[in-house]
């Protein structure tokens, strides 16, 4: 087991309550990962009160500083990988694959954002008159507050400090408390590559205690979170009287095209892998496939297939291709889809039961499952379930796919499988989604590239990742100077 402290004001520090609490490993819920100190209002004060003191200095440094920091805080998470990704399975229960992957993205994402920091300039504008000089600069916000979820542990507080630091904002961290062990070790990482202290804090403890102090507190001049729609819409409601800028990216409901003339083999392996790769706990997961019905038994036949090729265990293990739930609340809330799916009168074609037998009693297992006949408009087909169940829909030629595909609240990311260029491209434009994905997994996401939601999953005024996601943690002067005189 390991022991971590808040990261406050470049001091390790236990919780002014003395509280603590422990994550459990959920692929074997006897195993404890990791001692937490349970965080409230008190330490996310004195968070932001650093934060507020070390924001003019960091402030003061050029980009291209900030971003030798960030480099080398990539250079350190790079000679930990091995070590980071067994802690991240273990605390979350993704494969070791997956997690090799997501720390391979952290190292990733702070090396960009560390060679970005020599292009952060301002631009300059042709004025009307001779003899004057129009141009902009890009200034930091201030002391700005990130709340992020467990599902993606390493990867999304990353992209979100990267940006905010190399801008020069000062920061207070806040990680989901299921998984906070990967947020303290990028604390870590960028204490040991020269970060000034204050300038990047951490502290875990509840969304209703640390959260809603984040959420509150006037000192915040913006706030970006990743988590559920429920909890985003909340936060910004907090906001909104202060009018601090926010980043709300919420949750998906993305859909898979299968049309008919579509590979079946790929369709089947791009449902499988985006829908049951990550346990089906992404944010860009599938969860519905969307079919021709001229295709729709060959495919389902495959896409069982596939599922049932799926090994499910102990992330740790060779050989397993999908892991636990992240704890008994969301197998509970898997499995409480799966019945309500089923007095809904969609057909199971595979899956829908927890796995308990052997060595896979300790853990939060649940079978890959594939549900057929799901109606549109019922709750399968509309509500994030974050778990490894996909929803088959029928449906009668292209025009009904993307009614069907658009007919929910979220919009996320969007994939079509066809090889039929006019009504891919066709599918690019209409369809309501932040990310499309043309014979591609709707998982997965180059860093380089902007990303977010519309509809309900994102309040869509500001992108995360590839270079724009600066523009959310930094603003824009215009200067006018006059030498003709
Ligand atoms: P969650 O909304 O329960 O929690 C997210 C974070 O908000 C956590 O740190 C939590 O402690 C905090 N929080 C909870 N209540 C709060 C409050 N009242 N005030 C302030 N903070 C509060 O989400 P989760 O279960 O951690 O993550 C899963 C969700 O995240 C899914 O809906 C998933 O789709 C979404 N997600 C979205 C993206 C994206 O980029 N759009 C990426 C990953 C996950």
């Amino acid at each position: 087991m390991q022991t971590y402290q808040n990261f406050i004001d470049g001091q390790w520090a236990d919780a002014a309550s003395g509280r603590t609490f422990q994550t459990l490993n959920p692929a074997n819920n006897t195993e404890v990962v990791a001692q937490y100190p349970a965080g409230d209002a008190d330490d996310a004060k004195a968070a932001l009160d650093a934060a507020a003191r070390a924001f003019p200095g960091w402030a003061a440094t050029t980009s291209v500083a900030r971003g030798r920091v960030l480099s080398k805080a990539s250079q350190i998470l790079e000679t930990r990988k091995g070590e980071l990704a067994r802690l991240l399975t273990r605390e979350e229960g993704k494969t070791l694959a997956e997690s090799t992957g997501e720390v391979q993205r952290a190292i990733d994402i702070f090396r960009f954002f560390g060679g970005l920091s020599y292009t952060l300039g301002g631009q300059t504008i042709p004025h009307d008159l001779p003899n004057n000089l129009l141009y902009t600069v890009r200034q930091p916000l201030g002391v700005v507050a990130l709340i992020t979820p467990w599902n993606f542990p390493i990867a999304i507080p990353a992209w979100k400090l990267a940006p905010a630091l190399v801008a020069g904002n000062s920061v207070v961290l806040k990680p989901a408390s299921a998984t906070p062990a990967l947020t303290f070790e990028i604390a870590r990482a960028l204490a040991e590559a020269g970060l000034p202290k204050g300038v990047l804090n951490v502290v875990v403890g509840s969304g209703a205690t640390v959260g809603l102090e984040l959420a509150t507190n006037p000192v915040v001049s913006a706030l970006s979170f990743t988590g559920s729609h429920a909890v985003g819409q909340g936060i910004y409601e907090q906001l909104a009287p202060r009018m601090v800028r926010a980043q709300m990216e919420m949750g998906g409901k993305n859909p898979t095209l299968v049309l008919d003339d579509a590979d079946l083999d790929l369709a089947a392996t791009l449902c499988a892998r985006a829908g049951f790769g990550l346990t089906g706990q992404a944010c860009t997961a599938t969860s519905r496939a969307i079919v021709d019905r001229k295709v729709l038994e060959p495919f389902v036949e495959k896409l069982v297939a596939q599922a049932a090729a799926i090994k499910v265990g102990n992330g740790l293990n060779d050989g397993v291709t999908m892991g636990p739930a992240i704890n008994e609340a969301q197998l509970q809330t898997d499995l409480e889809y799966i019945a309500i799916a089923r007095q809904e009168g969609a057909a199971l074609a595979c899956g829908g039961r927890r796995l308990e037998e052997g060595e896979l009693a300790g853990g939060w297992f649940i079978e890959p499952t594939v549900f057929t006949n799901v109606k549109p408009d019922s709750r399968l087909a509309q509500e994030e379930v974050f778990g490894p169940v996909i929803a088959v829909i029928a449906v009668d030629g292209f025009e009904d796919a993307i009614a069907v595909a658009n007919n929910v609240e979220a919009g996320l990311s969007a994939s079509v499988v066809t090889r039929d260029v006019k009504r891919a491209m066709t599918y690019a434009d209409r369809i309501q989604a932040g990310v499309v994905k043309i014979n591609q997994i709707s998982t997965g996401l180059a860093l380089q590239a902007p990303f977010g939601g519309v509809k309900q999953s994102s309040t869509d005024s500001f992108k995360e990742q590839g270079a724009g996601a600066v523009d959310f943690y930094s603003r824009i002067k215009t200067v006018y100077l006059d030498y003709s005189a």
